[in-house]
């Protein structure tokens, strides 16, 4: 007979006592979660959907699920420079299936660990696979990174490598020519797949960063926000964006599409007063994160477009458009045969 809702939970979803991090006053297993935020601390909530078909295929190593369910969410904490405290699950399953719960809340739980993040709470139900987490994160009152805050004058950066994860799905997909080695496969394949937060980056940009977002629907579009929220502009210089040795490989316009507007990366874009370049340099060193500095923000002046984009001396038309769930096919299902691909 298969396991039921309780037995589940409790197997797969509380830990045993002294096994990962304790943060709740009430933890799972009560009507409410408890936790109590630090003096001097705000929380910090942020909320992000999971769904089969959509985010992801069935047929997705169940530990990189659970990972990158966490993932998103934890860049997201990563963006406000926001410490993670816990996080809930609601979980919705086609049927009990044990191999895959174990990989599931194995990828789940051990990035949890990482982070110090305990799981606190969730819901369990029957239906299509979706997976909902909400993750709760601490900052000090005040000290929010927000999308609003660039200044004309500041730089622009960028986190890690952008755009391996648009060249794995295109892979998926079989519309890359000439098509990706098998190394390059596995490796851009991670970062879709594996998406590693960045959220001690968020930490160290506290009071350093003027304005910073995470980078899920495309850098330009992610870059957007800022602009819109802060009453800027930008011009972005494609010759400094950081190429992965992989994507290095590939035709210029599949770079400039898979870095600019990609998608799924989960690197942070943030703004800097430029007096503080060689902090932000050497908390990149720190950390073993390249951070590239990709351009500047200016003042808005009247009509003018928010976001100009140059490579060397020339203006470049922008011609992409980031992501949107209603608008456009989806970035991230892969098809149509995906265990053929590459
Ligand atoms: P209620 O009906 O009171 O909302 P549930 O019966 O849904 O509670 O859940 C029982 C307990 O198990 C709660 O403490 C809930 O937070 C926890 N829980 C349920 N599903 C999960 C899950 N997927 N992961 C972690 N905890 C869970
Ligand atoms: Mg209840």
């Amino acid at each position: 007979m298969s396991l039921g809702e309780f037995d589940l939970i409790a197997k797969y979803f509380v830990r045993p006592a002294g096994q990962g991090p304790r943060r709740a006053v009430v933890g799972n297993g009560d009507d409410c979660a408890v936790l109590a935020p630090a003096a001097g601390m705000q929380l910090a909530v942020s909320t992000d959907a999971l769904v089969e078909g959509r985010h992801f295929l069935s047929t997705v190593d169940p530990a990189r699920l659970g990972h990158k369910a966490l993932a998103v969410n934890l860049s997201d904490l990563a963006a406000c420079g926001a410490r993670p405290l816990g996080f809930t699950l609601a979980l919705t399953l086609p049927r009990v299936d044990e191999a895959w719960l174990a990989g599931f809340a194995r990828g789940l739980l051990d990035l949890a660990d990482e982070h110090d993040c305990e799981l606190v709470g969730g819901d369990t139900t029957a239906g299509p696979l979706a997976i909902g987490v909400t993750v709760l994160g601490e900052v000090p009152v005040g000290g929010v990174l927000l999308r609003s805050g660039a200044r004309p004058g500041d730089e622009l950066w960028v986190s890690g490598h952008p755009g391996e994860a648009r060249l794995a799905l295109e892979a998926f997909r079989g519309t890359l020519h000439p098509s990706l080695p098998a190394e390059a496969f596995d490796a851009t394949r991670l970062a879709m797949e594996c998406p590693q937060p960045r959220v001690a980056l968020g930490l160290g940009l506290r009071g350093l960063a003027t304005a910073a977002i995470d980078v899920s629907d495309g850098l330009l579009g992610d870059l957007g926000h800022i602009l819109r929220r802060s009453g800027v502009s930008a011009d972005v210089f494609a010759d400094a964006l950081p190429l992965s040795r992989w994507l290095a490989a590939r035709p210029r316009h599949e770079q400039l599409d898979c870095i600019l507007a990609g998608g799924d990366d989960y690197e942070l874009v943030f703004t800097a007063p430029p007096e503080r370049h060689a902090e932000v340099l050497a908390l990149g060193a720190q950390l073993g994160l390249v951070l590239s500095r990709i351009g500047s923000v200016g003042h808005r002046d009247g009509s003018a477009p928010r976001l100009r984009l140059w490579e060397g001396a020339a203006p470049l038309a922008n011609r992409w458009v980031s992501f949107d769930h209603f608008r456009q096919p989806s970035p991230s299902t892969p098809a149509p045969n995906p265990g053929e691909a590459p």
